[in-house]
């Protein structure tokens, strides 16, 4: 256990490596004119942390003695955000940066079995600020009047140790708040750090904590989890502390199918390839692979005859769902991503391909999206859309007059008879 000391370790500029080139010009003048307006002001949290062992930051979180208000009115561009305590998100130079109030610890904060449900209670220093912080590498302070950093609980040995360490007890800060957990397991996974015995030891006994969080909240940490590069890694250690099984229920009952399993493998790995190149990573095309291994649970293995799979299919899409959406709370847009990619994958197989339809199909906005999720399916193992995909992947290879030979006689009758229509949609 690491306590925070009221007297922190200066680091004076010349002793560590956080320059304020590595600071985005924004948060720089948000310290800059926070300051300049009489108020202290800090970078705290991911954006001194990654700078510090030489990763760029994902954003920077400024911390300050002014309250919200006063925040307000200092910037053009600012809103004030947040339920369980205010946030500015000053906007600048086509950036946010959020700046938070010094924020106390009090023994009358608003809990429920231990866990605080407000904690609105402001403080006048930065002393006590960085008693609530979660994690030792994450109580580091960047002092804008000096640049020196404050180290209140060691965290600049951790940070060389590749430690996650929480602030305090491990067993009260998780019943506090036990989002903690998840973020114990993406800082372990997106800095490839230890979990401290003593942090790590509580989490699998804990882990039911969750279920009392709004699954909006958890929707958000999923995101964070699986969406920033460090999918498998975050898999992995959530697998190791018995937590997926909190945030996706249905998916870990099904893991024990070796495809289902390497869906799952495959979407990680995919979803981290195309971070590394850049590519934008679509959360509906994450969620259906993730939640299609308990959605084929749901569909009956032989419908019959006369049965219509597109109802069966979304019969079943909307009670995965609802269960679902108790642990994490998916909003509507992605669900619709969700429902159009399962949907499509009805169009994409089978004996379909004779139908006028399989051309239309092409023109769908998510068709790119079903077909690379079919492709998934057919690398998990799936044999039965094994020769859709290879059907497909050469008909979208091939050009339009040799297409038509690719069709049945049936759709050829059927496509002579109308206008062509354009190419559009294929991507
Ligand atoms: P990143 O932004 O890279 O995900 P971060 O450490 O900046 O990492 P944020 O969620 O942006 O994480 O939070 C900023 C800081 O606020 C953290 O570094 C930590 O000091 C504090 N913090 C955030 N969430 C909690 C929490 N649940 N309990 C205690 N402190 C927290
Ligand atoms: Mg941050």
């Amino acid at each position: 256990m690491k306590t925070v000391q009221n007297t922190p370790i200066r680091i004076p500029r010349p002793d560590h490596t956080l320059s304020r080139h590595h600071i985005s010009q924004a948060a720089l003048d948000v310290l800059y004119h926070l300051n300049r307006a009489g108020y202290q002001a800090f970078l705290v949290g991911g954006g001194v942390r990654d700078v510090l062992i030489g990763r760029v930051p994902k954003d920077f979180d400024v911390v300050t003695n002014a309250h919200p208000e006063q925040v307000k009115s200092l910037f053009h561009h600012c809103r004030l955000i947040g339920r369980r305590f205010l946030l500015a998100h000053v906007h600048l130079r086509g950036e946010m940066v959020e700046v938070a109030t010094f924020r106390a610890h009090h023994g009358d904060d608003a809990t429920e079995n231990g866990r605080i449900v407000r904690d609105n209670v402001y403080a006048s220093s930065v002393d006590e600020d960085a008693l609530r912080r979660d994690f030792t590498i994450n109580a580091l302070y960047y002092d804008i009047r000096d640049f020196s950093v404050l180290d209140y609980a060691n965290g600049m040995a951790d940070l060389r140790a590749g430690l996650i360490r929480l602030v305090g007890s491990p067993l009260l800060r998780y019943q506090e708040d036990p989002v903690r957990m998840l973020r114990a397991v993406r800082f372990a996974a997106k800095l490839g750090f230890r979990i401290e015995p003593q942090t790590a030891a509580p989490i699998s006994e804990l882990g039911g904590l969750l279920s009392n969080i709004p699954p909006a909240r958890l929707f958000e940490e999923v995101l964070k989890l699986f969406l920033s590069g460090h999918a498998v890694q975050s898999f992995v250690q959530l697998q190791h502390y018995d937590l997926f099984k909190q945030l996706f229920p249905y998916t870990e009952a099904c893991l024990d199918d070796p495809i289902m399993g390497t869906l799952i493998d495959l979407v990680l790995r995919n979803t981290d390839q195309r971070k590394i190149e850049n590519k934008p990573v679509a959360p509906g095309f994450f969620l259906a692979a993730l939640l299609w291994p308990p959605l084929s649970r749901f569909l009956p293995e032989n419908p019959g005859k006369g049965i219509n799979q597109q109802e069966l299919l979304l019969n079943a899409a909307q009670q995965i769902l609802a269960k679902q959406q108790v642990h994490v709370a998916i909003p509507r847009r992605i669900i619709v991503v969700m429902q159009d990619i399962w949907r499509l994958q009805l169009r994409l197989t089978g004996n379909r391909r004779g139908k006028k339809k399989s051309l239309s199909v092409l023109e769908h906005p998510r068709f790119r999206a079903a077909y690379d999720f079919l492709l998934l399916r057919a690398n998990a193992g799936d044999e039965q859309v094994a020769a859709d995909v290879d059907w497909w992947t050469q008909f979208l290879k091939t050009n339009d007059p040799e297409r038509e030979t690719l069709l049945s006689p049936v759709a050829r009758k059927k496509r002579s008879r109308r206008p062509r229509k354009s190419k559009k949609g294929h991507e």
